[in-house]
């Protein structure tokens, strides 16, 4: 396993770096550099985070195997060619892509995000690398290897969507900054980001998607004892957008002014539901019981349902009955 390790990084270094060739010169990958520049990705920002580019057919990624030694079985492993059964032949997985190279905490590649360049209603906006031998998802912080040593200066990460936002978010001057994999935001994550900071700053994208993702990640961190902010970005922008448009001390100001995570619930749930009514305030009494029961310490819960209680206007006791049975239900 040790010596399959090894292969695997060095196929995903070795074509890392060939992709990453291709976009900077070859005619080839026109398209890809074209859409970088609409994008507002400089060279210098590919080059740092080693962007690439995927060919569109098979033949040039079998003659870079050819060259380097590099076995169809092994290439299968590391997921860079895919089988199917109508296809017969392995083929490339990532085709006609920028590439987004994942890297692990030593700053390994060891897998990849691939995004189409056209829209194209048929083919899905980000491929990524399957799991394999060196990736697991659910483990893997996009970015951490880069700001890991500021987001433990900070005692702060800003966690985003996704590698567009984490990059644009990095090169903007805020370097503690990461994401997860555009899945859940998991236990491994948390454990991981407490190791360095004690806050974390939500910055998801201002869609429904975005503010669900938002509450996972709470439920996820709130357990580690992290203090959750959440940065209100206007609706349906995301880090990228918000920065393109408004500019970098317009998005510092929303990183500083982050809401604590119950008062923006207070704020998204209230433009989402009418708070005005009974039912609603008791429903949302409820699901903020189920969020502090959460939280590590003692400290966390008794100023968070102090908040609620103040936000709806009912005694902090009631609210601390809500969060008791609350504990009760899952123990
Ligand atoms: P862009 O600005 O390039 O459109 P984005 O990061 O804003 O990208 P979103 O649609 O907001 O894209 O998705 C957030 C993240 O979720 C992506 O960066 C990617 O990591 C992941 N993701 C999005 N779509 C898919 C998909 N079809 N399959 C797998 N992961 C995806
Ligand atoms: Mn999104
Ligand atoms: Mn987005
Ligand atoms: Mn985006």
């Amino acid at each position: 396993i040790a010596k399959q390790r090894t292969a695997m990084i060095r196929v995903h270094k070795e074509i890392s770096a060939w992709y990453h060739q291709l976009l900077m010169k070859h005619p080839m990958a026109d398209a890809a550099r074209q859409y970088l520049k609409n994008r507002g990705i400089t060279a210098e920002v590919a080059k740092s985070w080693q962007l690439g580019y995927a060919p569109p057919n098979t033949q040039p990624l079998r003659e870079w195997a050819m060259k380097n030694k590099f076995g169809s079985g092994l290439l299968i492993e590391a997921g860079i060619l895919a089988t199917s059964e109508e296809r017969g032949d392995a083929y490339p997985r990532f085709r006609h892509r920028l590439m987004f190279p994942i890297r692990n905490d030593n700053g390994e590649v060891i897998a990849f995000s691939g995004r189409v360049l056209e829209a194209d209603a048929k083919a899905a906006k980000y491929l990524n690398s399957p799991e394999t031998l060196l990736f697991n998802k659910s483990k893997v912080l996009f970015g951490f290897d880069k700001s890991k040593r500021a987001i433990s200066k900070a005692g702060q990460a800003i966690v985003c969507e996704g590698q567009i936002d984490t990059l644009m978010v990095f090169e903007a001057g805020f370097q503690n900054v990461v994401a997860g994999q555009g899945t859940a935001f998991t236990e491994f994550h948390a454990r991981a980001l407490k190791r360095q900071a004690d806050e974390v700053v939500l910055c998801y994208d201002s869609d429904n998607a975005g503010y669900k993702a938002a509450e996972r990640a709470f439920q996820a961190l709130a357990p580690f004892g992290l203090i959750v902010k959440v940065a209100m970005l206007p609706k349906g922008e995301d880090p990228d957008s918000y920065i393109r448009k408004q500019g970098v001390e317009a998005f510092g100001a929303l990183i500083k002014e982050a809401k604590d995570f119950v008062d923006y619930q207070w704020i998204s749930v209230g433009s989402r539901r009418d708070l005005t009514e009974m039912r609603e305030r008791i429903k949302f009494a409820e699901e903020m019981a189920e969020n502090v029961k959460l939280f590590d310490t003692p400290m966390a819960k008794e100023t968070t349902i102090q908040r609620v209680a103040r936000s709806l206007g009912i005694s902090e006791e009631v609210m601390r009955k809500l969060v008791a049975r609350a504990e009760k239900s899952t123990g």
